[in-house]
């Protein structure tokens, strides 16, 4: 499920979704889209942050929305918690030690 790629083509915020490793195994962690929806010309998803090893998620469900704007590019507009996601997830990483 790499849908989450359409949309980065902004860069400038990359840095505080960036996901650390998994707090219990160490494997790499993505985002992970759960759920689709439509609201007039918005898209969006919903999503969880999980390790690709372990399979551990976070224990909530987050949720961006995008639609496609007058110039052709992907724009998100509304909703957008991948920052409070990967804060979350990061968070729980710290408190491990
Ligand atoms: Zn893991």
């Amino acid at each position: 499920m790499n849908e989450e790629k359409q949309i980065e083509g902004e860069n400038e915020n990359r840095a505080v979704r960036e996901l650390l490793p998994c707090p219990f195994c160490g494997g790499e962690a993505e985002y992970n889209a759960t759920s689709r929806k439509v609201s007039g010309d918005l898209r969006g998803f919903g999503f969880t942050i999980m390790c690709k090893r372990c399979g551990v998620k976070l224990p909530k469900t987050f949720e961006i929305d995008f639609r496609l704007n007058g110039k052709g590019e992907i724009e998100v507009e509304g909703k957008d918690a991948r920052e409070c996601a990967a804060r979350m997830w990061n968070t729980r990483t710290e408190n491990k030690q």
